[in-house]
Formats: C-alpha cells, sequence, structure tokens
C-alpha cells in the first residue's frame, strides 16, 4: 500500500511542477514514506533521516537546497515527535492527507524555514476524492486501493490507530480507476485493502457490494487479464468471494491469508476472532472451490504468554496446510497497543530460535512448491527486462518471478512458459511456442496445484 500511496503522491505533484528524481541527491523535495508496523521498520526512519541530512548539507553547499517531508504511518504515530527527534524534518503528514501536499508545500514556501508542518488528520473520503492515478508509470502490472483502514483491533497491531477506521472506496470510483489502469496498458491489478475481503463499496445502484461482486465486474473490464487481492482476513472470507475463485477465470489461484498462530490460546489473546480449526475448514473450502490454490500467510512468534505447546501447534497447522510462500515475524511491542502491556512477554533470544525453527519448515514448503513447477506449463505475464542480457522477467499465476531468454516485445504479454528450473525465490524456463488454447483457458490448466 506505500508504493501505492507514494505513486499517488507523484501524481498530485506532478501538475505542481515535480517529477522523480533517480538518485535523492538530485531531489529539490525527498518524502519518506514509513512503516510503523514493526519497531525495526520504524526506527529506520531515523537512520534514513541522519543520511538525508547529510545528502541535504551536500546541496547546500553547492548553493541548491532540500525540503525533507516524513509521511505515512510513522508521521501518524509519532507526529511533532519526530520534527523533535529530527529537526531536518520539515514536514510530516499522515497517509489520510497526502492530497493536501500542493497546499502543504505552498504553505512551507510562503513560511520558510519559519514553520514546521505536523498534518495528522483523518480525511480518508477527502483524499480517495482528489486522487489522480491516471499515470500508472507504464507498468503492467498496477495497484488499485480498494479499502483502507481496520476496525478489527488485533491486540498487537497499530494499523487501526495509524491508517484509521475501515473505509471502502465506492464503487463507481474503483472501476473509474481500473478501466483508466486497462486503457494505459495494465494487465493485471491487485485490490489492496489492509482488510481488502472486508470490503463493502457504495454502488450506483446504492448497495453495498462485496469483493466477490467487485472482482466480477472488474473481471469484465476488457484488457484486465489477471485480478489479485491482498489482504484478507479470515473470518472475512464470504461464500461469494470463495465461489468467485471457482468462476472468474482472471482471478489468479493464489491467495495470501494471514492466521498469525495455530494455538487457539494465543488467537484469542490476539482477538483474531477465529480458531486453528475454523482456519483449517476455510482452508478446505477454498481449495474446494479452486482446487489449484496456493496459500501463503503471515505468521508472529512470541506473542506475550506463547509457550513451546502454543508454538508446537503453529508448526503444526503450517504442516497441515502447507504453504507456498510465508511472511513471518517475531512479535514486536508496539506503543499504545494492548498487547505490549500484557505479561508473559517472551524474551529476545526465545524469540529468535522458534522464528528460525518455523521459518526452516516454511522455507521447506516454498522448495517443495517451486520444485513441484519445474515440467509443468504456465502462463507468464512479462513484466521487465530481466539482469542478464536477452532476459525477460514476469509472474506465474502464483506470483513467483520468471525468467526466460526473450526479448523486450514480450512484455505486457501473457506468454506460455514451460519451467525447467527453481531456486530459492524464482523459477526460469523456455517459452512453449504453437499452442493455440486462449491464455485465460491455459492459466486455468496449467495450475496444477504442486
Ligand atoms: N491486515 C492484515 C495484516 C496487516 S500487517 C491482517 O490482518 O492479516 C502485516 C503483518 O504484519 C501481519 O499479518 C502480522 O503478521 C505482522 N504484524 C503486525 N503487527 C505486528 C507486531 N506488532 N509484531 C510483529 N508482527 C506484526
Ligand atoms: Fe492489524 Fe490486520 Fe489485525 Fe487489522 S486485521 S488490526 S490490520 S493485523
Amino acid at each position: 500500500m506505500n508504493v501505492y500511496d507514494s505513486e499517488r503522491m507523484a501524481d498530485i505533484l506532478s501538475p505542481h511542477g515535480y517529477s522523480l528524481a533517480d538518485q535523492p541527491d538530485e531531489a529539490d523535495l525527498v518524502i519518506l514514506n514509513t512503516c510503523h508496523i514493526r519497531e525495526k521498520a520504524a526506527e529506520k526512519v531515523y537512520s534514513e533521516l541522519g543520511r538525508m541530512r547529510r545528502t541535504q548539507q551536500a546541496r547546500r553547499a553547492q548553493g541548491s537546497d532540500m525540503t525533507i517531508a516524513v509521511a505515512g504511518c510513522v508521521a501518524q504515530a509519532e507526529g511533532s515527535e519526530i520534527i523533535r527527534r529530527a529537526p531536518v524534518v520539515d514536514m510530516v503528514f499522515g497517509p489520510q492527507t497526502y492530497h493536501r501536499l500542493p497546499e502543504m508545500l505552498a504553505q512551507l514556501d510562503r513560511e520558510g524555514a519559519r514553520r514546521k508542518i505536523v498534518e495528522t488528520d483523518f480525511p480518508v473520503e477527502e483524499k480517495f476524492d482528489t486522487l489522480n492515478s491516471a499515470g500508472n508509470h507504464g507498468g503492467v502490472t498496477a495497484f488499485l486501493t480498494v479499502q483502507e483502514g481496520c476496525d478489527k483491533f488485533c491486540t498487537y497491531c497499530v494499523v487501526p490507530y495509524t491508517r484509521g477506521a475501515e473505509f471502502s472506496r465506492p464503487v463507481p470510483d474503483v472501476l473509474a480507476e481500473a478501466r483508466r489502469l486497462a486503457g494505459a496498458g495494465v494487465r493485471e491489478i491487485t485490490l489492496l485493502g489492509q482488510n481488502v475481503n472486508a470490503y463493502h463499496g457504495e454502488a450506483a445502484d446504492g448497495r453495498n457490494w462485496s469483493l466477490g461482486r467487485l472482482i466480477r465486474e472488474i473481471a469484465g473490464i476488457s484488457g484486465i487479464e489477471r485480478i489479485r487481492y491482498t489482504t484478507s482476513y479470515p473470518s472475512e472470507m464470504d461464500r461469494d468471494l470463495i465461489s468467485a475463485h471457482a468462476e472468474v477465470p482472471q482471478l489468479m489461484p493464489y491467495l495470501h491469508l494471514p492466521v498469525q498462530s495455530g494455538s487457539d490460546r494465543v488467537l484469542e489473546a490476539m482477538n483474531r476472532r477465529h480458531t486453528a480449526a475454523e482456519y483449517l475448514a476455510l482452508v478446505e473450502q477454498i481449495r474446494a472451490a479452486r482446487p489449484d490454490i496456493a496459500l501463503s500467510s503471515d505468521f508472529i512468534v512470541g506473542f506475550p504468554g506463547e509457550n513451546q505447546r502454543d508454538f508446537e501447534a503453529t508448526m503444526e497447522l503450517v504442516a497441515n496446510v502447507g504453504f507456498a510462500q510465508a511472511y513471518s515475524f517475531k512479535y514486536s511491542a508496539r506503543p499504545g497497543t494492548p498487547a505490549a502491556a500484557m505479561p508473559y512477554q517472551i524474551d529476545e533470544a526465545e524469540k529468535s530460535d522458534r522464528l528460525q525453527i518455523l521459518q526452516q519448515l516454511l522455507n521447506e514448503q516454498q522448495q517443495a512448491f517451486n520444485a513441484a513447477c519445474v515440467g509443468q506449463d504456465f502462463d507468464i505475464l512479462f513484466e521487465k527486462p530481466g539482469r542478464g542480457a536477452g532476459q525477460i522477467v514476469g509472474r506465474s499465476p502464483y506470483l513467483q518471478p520468471v525468467h526466460i531468454e526473450g526479448t523486450a516485445d514480450l512484455i505486457g504479454n501473457i506468454t506460455q512458459v514451460r519451467i525447467t528450473a527453481h531456486s530459492a525465490n524464482s523459477l526460469s524456463g523456455t517459452r512453449v511456442v504453437d499452442r493455440d488454447a486462449t491464455p485465460l483457458d491455459s492459466t486455468r490448466q496449467a495450475g496444477a496445484r504442486a
């Protein structure tokens, strides 16, 4: 979502004479778009600001200047504290105020160094009304935010505080943006939201549409060949969305469905609102709808009070499901969240041990999944030139990067590729020629679950 937000900031500033610089030292304005989800991400902001201060000094020595802004969730959470800790910062603005950027910059221009700007309101509707995402910067894949904020209040998480309450963009706005993207050459859209499957945007008919309904409509837009969505909350996977996986060929057979833990005790303390058994039952329903679907997830180890048995329950759940990919984290106590004040915080060494054990299993599963892709034919959407000469890179239906020998004219096309090798995070293969099935049909057929 931060990538999407950064692109929108660039769009908003472009009519005001700004364009993207290649390097920070070429920039009149630097915006750090920040993440507050874990302590490590938040602390990186300050080391980066140290670097920016030196860049600013170097530019001043040459007679130019640089404005420094901090955007995103660290800005929202810490506000003017950022300026206190790093006086080099001129502007601090939260994730719901960036549509006011031109106004903020004009104000800074007028008042100069005499004043700093801190904007941490939540005018989320106003923000989406002003968004203009015409410029997709030429890619064949794009993100499209349909929902923002969260009312779930998992006890470890800052998102409900930094991004605010759940908000769904109206259906006509989303469809207009999707059509614009398709017109600009985008073939794959990833619908974004902190709880994307809680989407309930108002449609032109006055009804609230679910994510499943929205996906079916987007699938009808000419040029859009692939649809993905992220991130989903397990208990918001409704019947209609699950059946969309069976019925909408453009919906890719890959789903990120965070579970966090396999222990009911921990899930309850996290306020996740489902049990491990309910998650497993959901996975079964999704696989019944789309047998070739591959799953990915998020895990937190070392949540306060997590004991060895709880951790083993997580290992068991992983073994039961079999994930194609996953993200796993040590629990990070975040200021203001209920879990930060819970007793029995786990020590760092224990968290590290558990993380290592979990990651080993998750890596093995990812390797097994990638290895089982070798010998299969996949439809690949080629996105860009590869690192090596004469190489291009695209994505499989399962989001794995796929490298082949090929020319740039394939970029933007969906092409059938026979997978011949795999590495830790990617696949390689060769083009399959002389096929007559349509690309969409072959996506369905080629996706036998590894
Ligand atoms: N809305 C999504 C996830 C948003 S945050 C969901 O509910 O699944 C992305 C991931 O960061 C989470 O899934 C969780 O695994 C991790 N995360 C969030 N807060 C964390 C914390 N305090 N410590 C460690 N990991 C955290
Ligand atoms: Fe955070 Fe996701 Fe829970 Fe919302 S549902 S509080 S974003 S982890």
